[in-house]
């Protein structure tokens, strides 16, 4: 649940000067025919903008560490269609036909119906399923249902997904609702308290099951006293048979079989290739977890893994997150893969090694304190391939494994997504977005000099120190089920703030962090005019905020602005007819950033679901529609991507005598293609599982 997500990234990506594209300005300074220059922006479509990343260092891997990487990569893509089944139970066929129609089309692609149909497609590609990635709202075509039809009857028939037996009548009859009808499965994951969250969610996870069921079979199961529970329902989904309700649990001859015997197969290639007998012993216990789906294994493996501080190759391999969840037990797939970046981890480390020191001058009250911050390991990878829930939408921080009884006695590591950060920053340096929203001068200079930088350091203090933090009282139960759905916004909000706190602490530039604390301001004011302004560039007029980090950023901006209006601490200023939030007293901000973290650590701390809930519904949820509308005014001119995510490398292993001798990387530019070779090589499940 410890994720930060691109939402961040996208909106701070402006942070750095066109002089941190360095080949791009080798290539245009001498007139003469340079490098290439690796371009990172490749595709824009609809609210999306799609770049690549480069993976700096693997060129330097001994053949044994790309033999590793390129088998643990083939297990991450193997999982790919796992993640779009989860997300609803018809995403794998809508995504196979048009597939198939696109393949089909050639020498009809001329027309305004075919790029319509293109642009869903990419759509439906990039969100692994037919709801929105990040606002799990169900996204519609703009091509109408007959226009489709007439494309698909012009599709091969042996191209199409047709079950046994099953006419393209039938076909159409099963996808024209689910694409056209808004009314149809109409969003993915609901958190309305109000109603019933399953029968409202068109998430696979559980079929015909109430959520009033759904949470008695686990209270039944749950012993709130277990001192170490295992994560029930997270690797199953759960369903009624006969009457009973039954967990269908995805392991090797379980639910996904066919896709997960290809995962343990590349597992299998990469415990022989391990670098080390602990990097063979957790890749052994993941192999053995998905084998039986017994979640003690799950476990097991997680403990081995979080000690595992050595290996330089890494992988995250399973059902991780529950956001996908309403109910938040199940886990949606993902694969990662990456190598340690060896000199950006020594600045994190740096944070890390004060962990302790962090937590003993905490604002927080003192019995919510950790005596003793056990394992917080922090390192920046590399990444060299993401597939499932994190691709092609990313994180750019990780925080695992995300049982608290683990993290509490094992302790947690704590990953920042390096080269990912630094393709957002190039990509988006050129965009003036925040400059727009900057009202003096001297924020401006701010953030060019520091905005990079500060950007680093709080996602380092949000994942190494924030989630790290803090203790729940003895006898109450786990975030998830005392502060419920508010669980995973309270969560990144009690992280943020440790962020936002510490940034401006003086401590920070005691350990040479930053060189003063402008820095610190840089961050402050980012976090400031993105909460109250930037991100509600990405809702539709009208909407709530639905998603739990949009929720958290304008919980923190709003209750910070409006305790600080006594004492002109922010100070919103009209000038021209645009508004800006302008940071009048960092001191007393800093203040109050450490006022809601106590509060908030209270509130985990003791389980105070009604005080969490208060605090969610009247700061974070509710937008205001006349600064929204100019949010939405002033950013249009600048065509501003709302999210973004990757095209991923691609590994060619090259092979002598049927013995690997190397492992090449390439970067592909066309999303589209990708993700037809995908296709190809990686549609391991049938469309109905
Ligand atoms: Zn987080």
């Amino acid at each position: 649940m410890n994720k930060w997500t691109t939402l961040l990234a996208v909106v701070l990506v402006a942070a750095c000067s066109p002089a941190e594209a360095p080949q791009e300005k080798l290539a245009q300074a001498g007139g003469k025919p340079g490098p290439v220059p690796f371009k990172v922006s490749a595709d824009r479509f609809a609210d999306i903008e799609v770049l690549r990343y480069q993976v700096p260092g693997f060129e330097d891997l001994s053949l044994q560490e790309k033999k590793l990487v390129y088998y643990l990569s083939q297990a991450a893509l193997s999982g790919r269609d796992i993640t779009w089944d989860q997300n609803y139970r018809h995403n794998l066929l809508v995504r196979k036909t048009l597939g198939a129609i696109i393949r089909g089309s050639k020498g009809r692609r001329d027309s305004k119906s075919y790029d319509q149909l293109l642009t869903y497609a990419k759509r439906v590609w990039f969100a692994n399923g037919i709801h929105h990635h990040y606002s799990s709202v169900k996204m519609l075509p703009e091509f109408d249902a007959a226009t489709f039809e007439d494309m698909l009857r012009k599709t091969p028939t042996e191209n199409l997904p047709l079950r046994k037996g099953e006419t393209v009548d039938e076909l159409l009859a099963t996808l024209i609702p689910v694409l056209f009808d808004p009314a149809v499965a109409p969003i993915k994951v609901n958190l309305d308290p109000d109603v019933d969250q399953l029968a409202t969610s068109a998430t696979n996870f559980y079929r015909d099951v109430s959520q009033a069921e759904a949470e008695a079979f686990y209270a039944a199961r749950i012993n709130p006293a277990d001192p170490r529970p295992i994560s029930w329902g997270l690797n199953s989904q759960l369903i009624k048979d006969n009457g009973q309700l039954v967990e269908r649990v995805w392991k090797v001859d379980g639910m996904y079989d066919p896709a997960i015997q290809h995962i343990v197969h590349w597992l299998k290639k990469a415990v022989k290739v391990a670098e080390n007998p602990t990097q063979k012993a957790w890749l052994q216990k993941l192999i053995s977890y998905y084998r039986s789906g017994d979640l003690s294994e799950f476990d097991a493996y997680s403990i081995a893994w979080v000690e595992d501080t050595e290996s330089r190759a890494d992988t995250v391999n399973g059902f991780i997150e529950t956001y996908g969840d309403p109910l938040g037990y199940r886990g949606t797939w993902e694969g990662i893969v990456s190598i340690r970046d060896l000199v950006a981890t020594k600045r994190i480390a740096t944070v890390a090694d004060q962990a302790q020191w962090f937590e003993d001058n905490s604002p927080i009250m003192d019995e919510h304190k950790k005596k003793n911050v056990v394992g917080i390991s922090a390192k920046v990878i590399t990444v060299v391939m993401e597939a499932g829930d994190a691709a092609p939408s990313t994180p750019i921080g990780i925080n695992l494994p995300n049982p608290n009884w683990i993290r509490a006695e094992h302790g947690s590591k704590s990953v920042t997504l390096g080269n990912i950060i630094d393709a957002y920053q190039e990509a988006g340096a050129e965009t003036g977005f925040h400059d727009e929203f900057m009202f003096s001068d001297e924020e401006k200079a701010r953030y060019k000099a520091y905005g990079s930088l500060a950007y680093a350091l709080h996602v380092d203090l949000h994942e190494v120190i924030g989630h790290a933090s803090g203790q729940i009282n003895p006898g109450v139960g786990t975030p998830k089920e005392t502060l419920k759905s508010y669980s995973p916004t309270l969560e990144e909000a009690r992280a943020d703030l440790v962020a936002l706190y510490y940034i401006l602490d003086p401590k920070l530039v005691e350990l040479g962090l930053v060189p003063s604390l402008e820095a610190g301001k840089a961050s402050a004011d980012r976090n400031i005019r993105n909460g109250l302004m930037m991100q509600l560039q990405r809702l539709a007029p009208g909407d709530d905020i639905q998603e739990s980090h949009m929720r958290n950023r304008q919980l923190i901006a709003a209750w910070v602005y409006e305790k600080g209006l006594p004492d002109n601490v922010i100070e919103k200023v009209t000038a021209g007819g645009k508004t800006y939030f302008v940071i009048r007293d960092y001191d007393k901000l800093r203040g109050l950033f450490g006022q809601l973290l106590r509060e908030l650590q209270r509130i985990k701390s003791e389980g105070d679901y009604a005080a969490g809930k208060a605090l969610v519904e009247t700061y974070g949820v509710k937008v205001d529609q006349g600064l929204h509308a100019e949010v939405l005014a002033r950013s249009k001119p600048l065509n501003i991507a709302a999210y973004s995510g990757f095209i991923q490398p691609r590994l060619v292993p090259i092979e002598q005598e049927g013995e690997i001798v190397d492992v090449q990387i390439e970067y592909p530019d066309n999303f589209a293609k990708q993700m037809l070779d995908y296709e190809d090589e990686y549609a391991f499940l049938p469309v109905e599982n």
